[in-house]
């Protein structure tokens, strides 16, 4: 199985993993804007045991939303989402920005669909720059 790399932005926090994942939802809930900031969470799912921490554990905090099955787990340095297991204690769940190669499967689903950005749809027809427009 080959294996993947990600970091987090700053570079403190490193892991890999087997590319082998079973699922991967883009989630539309409304807790999942707050959390990522945008306009859904892209996450994979793999066996909680799939991953190696090459450095920065220290620097993860782990939030659990009260009285839900969401949670969330970031870099303290820089903000940026990284790996964690899910309540279930199930899955790894991966968040697909984190890696730096891509992934074995693409998005297999829009999850949530109702509850998406009221500008999400507009936002597919927006015009396409190869940098900061001019
Ligand atoms: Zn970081
Ligand atoms: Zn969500």
């Amino acid at each position: 199985m080959a294996e993947i790399t990600g970091n987090c932005l700053c570079g403190e926090v490193t892991f890999k993993l087997a590319n082998d994942f079973q699922q991967f939802h883009l989630c539309h809930c409304s807790q999942c804007q707050k959390a990522t900031g945008s306009a859904h969470a892209s996450n994979l799912f793999t066996a909680p045991d799939n991953i190696e921490w090459l450095s920065g554990q220290a620097h993860i905090v782990r939030y659990d939303l009260p009285g839900r099955t969401i949670s969330n787990a970031f870099c303290t340095k820089c903000g940026s989402p990284v790996p964690y297991v899910s309540q279930s204690g199930q899955a790894l769940v991966v968040p697909a920005g984190s890696l730096n190669q891509t992934p074995d499967m693409t998005p297999r689903s829009h999850i949530f669909w109702p509850e998406r950005a009221a500008w999400y749809d507009q936002a597919q027809e927006a015009e396409r720059f190869d940098a900061f427009p001019e």
